[in-house]
């Protein structure tokens, strides 16, 4: 099956669905599932726990985040049975980034240390990369598709075509534990140093033009679509 294909036949799917028929296809020991926990995070956490607890979540840690984030992130993996790793930026480079203050001058290069390296370590060992964003988070994830490629693997968004409105939907009516600082205002949560109150992701980076740390962005647009690769070429890659 190829990418158009895979979109085509997931798309009728709620998330759960898909979830649940993607572990038909792939074996979690070959899949990177990673996560925020931030705001919108406990929804896919919910759902692979009920799905597939021994798909282990990788976290990266910045080693800027919230302690409330911290806690939060104790707090799931222990309630919710699921094993989580911390992936941790290279200790050298991630001083330099706290020495120089470098999210106040150069936050483009201090995500690239911090989160997108971090994740470039990891993601080497894994055919597929699944998360939980969404399209209409910003305007550089509106093409975001349920399966696309990138770097030559095979990213898996079950939550692609969801709005932020409707995650929340289901956090609250399944009285799922919301993130700590939600309450006291952060529609998303990052990084101390780059995450203010507002609404949905105002807050982050506010006052700046960044709006991506660039995990779901590497390369500018790195989403590029190939719809010829076939599944099965990746799935083994
Ligand atoms: S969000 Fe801010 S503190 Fe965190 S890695 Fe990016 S620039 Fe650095």
């Amino acid at each position: 099956m190829n990418i158009k294909a895979l979109n085509e036949a997931f798309k009728p799917m709620l998330a759960e669905e898909r979830i649940l028929e993607f572990y038909r296809m792939f074996d979690s020991e070959k899949v990177l599932l990673t996560s925020s926990f931030g705001t919108n995070s406990v929804y896919l956490l919910h759902l692979i726990s009920k799905v597939n607890r021994r798909q282990k979540v990788h976290f990266i840690n910045t080693n800027f985040l919230f302690e409330e984030t911290i806690k939060y992130k104790n707090d799931i993996a222990r309630d919710f049975t699921l094993e989580v790793i911390e992936a941790l930026p290279d200790p050298t480079s991630h001083a330099i980034t706290r020495e120089e203050k470098m999210y106040e001058t150069n936050p483009d290069l201090c995500c690239g240390v911090n989160k997108v390296a971090t994740l470039n370590a990891v993601l080497d060992d894994y055919n597929v990369w699944m998360a939980g964003v969404m399209n209409t988070q910003t305007n550089t994830r509106k093409d975001f598709d349920i399966f696309q490629i990138v770097h030559n693997k095979l990213k898996f968004m079950p939550l692609a075509d969801y709005s932020e409105l409707e995650v929340q939907f289901y956090i609250k009516s399944l009285y799922l534990p919301p993130h700590p600082l939600k309450s006291q205002g952060y529609g998303s949560v990052g990084c101390t140093h780059c995450t203010s109150c507002g609404y949905d992701r105002e807050g982050r980076w506010s006052g700046k033009s960044k709006v991506e740390c660039g995990l779901h962005t590497i390369g500018g647009k790195q989403q590029t679509v190939n719809e010829k690769l076939q599944v099965s070429e990746l799935a083994e890659a």
